[in-house]
């Protein structure tokens, strides 16, 4: 049985093709993957994504049972559509699992990439065999989901498990959702890029090693630059990313004390940044939640994959029966 799935990413658009077995995890035949150009919206993504489909599918013999679909930004679940993206324009209330279904001839599930990603890492990577998740993505911004008692916890409007909008520093600076001192706005990737630049042009005789990665210009760090120049040694870049760290800690350890999950699984780009970035969030989200709680935290096993593995999973839960 065949399964099309689609991730619908900020920055790339990644469509795979997997073949379910009974009571196993299902083989990814193909993955295809396109970076979405500068300027492009909603429509130009949908028309990127299904061509990336069909090229995949035209090498099959088959047509797929069902498609699962990772989407970067709020999706309201019951009504199957986007709510919009924070990063695209033109998806506001787009019915994509509709255009979905009438593309491909098969039904079509949506989440969002958080909560795709938690289901996942709890399928097939790191959650395997716990009860309660909290599965967290930190790269250009900071999405989270929940998965509690084998099942995705979306909440009354879809929107559970947005630990990035949850404010760590009431005064700090503003974020994409409008509110200062979300989460996200100071622990995502570009924060960290964002916090060194005002850093090094306050303190001229810091940085040099951050420095000269930039090529000597400030406005070209990324949150990636600042994490090696930590690695290497660069003591404004380590205390940067160890600021990123324990407000990132923060954020954990209030989701901890709600909801008790046995295990957090962290993904994205900005989580592969070391020991002592690991060290630092584990220490702040412990000294931030109840001793009697004993969640671990871990790093993510899919890595990027992690939302399209979700929607190959959410995509064999639809699979109509006679396909099985
Ligand atoms: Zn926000």
């Amino acid at each position: 049985m065949l399964i099309l799935a689609l991730d619908f990413g900020g920055t790339k658009h990644t469509a795979g093709l997997a073949r379910a077995q009974p009571g196993k995890r299902p083989v990814l035949v193909a993955t295809r993957r396109q970076a979405s150009p500068a300027g492009s919206d909603g429509p130009t993504d949908l028309k990127t994504m299904f061509s990336l489909a069909h090229s995949l599918l035209s090498e099959q013999a088959e047509t797929p049972a069902a498609v699962g679909v990772s989407f970067g930004g709020p999706v309201d679940f019951p009504a199957r559509a986007v709510r919009l993206s924070h990063h695209v324009p033109g998806w506001q209330g787009v019915p994509l699992a509709q255009m979905v279904e009438a593309e491909f001839g098969a039904p079509a599930a949506v989440d969002n990439d958080a909560n795709c990603g938690a289901l996942g890492e709890w399928r097939y990577g790191a959650g395997q065999g716990c009860s309660s998740l909290l599965y967290m993505t930190v790269s250009t911004g900071i999405g989270g989901g929940w998965l509690i008692d084998g099942k995705v916890h979306r909440g009354a409007d879809s929107m559970a498990g947005e630990i990035g909008h949850t404010p760590v520093d009431p005064d700090g600076p503003e974020c994409v959702c409008g509110r200062r001192g979300c989460l996200e706005i100071m622990a995502c990737g570009p924060a960290i890029a964002r916090c060194a630049r005002e850093r090094l042009r306050a303190h001229p005789n810091e940085g040099t090693l951050l420095r000269r990665l930039a090529g000597g210009d400030l406005t070209a760090i990324t949150g990636e630059m600042v994490s090696r120049a930590a690695a290497q040694g660069d003591s404004a870049a380590g205390v940067v990313l160890l600021a990123a760290a324990h407000d990132l800690g923060t954020g954990i350890g209030n989701a901890l004390s709600l909801m008790n999950p046995q295990r957090v699984v962290l993904g994205g780009g900005v989580t592969k940044s070391g020991k002592r970035y690991w060290a630092e969030l584990r220490r702040s989200a412990r000294a931030n939640t109840l001793p009697e709680i004993s969640a671990e935290i871990v790093p993510a096993r899919l890595s990027d994959a992690a939302p399209l593995w979700g929607a190959i999973a959410m995509a064999e839960e639809i699979c109509p029966p006679h396909a099985h």
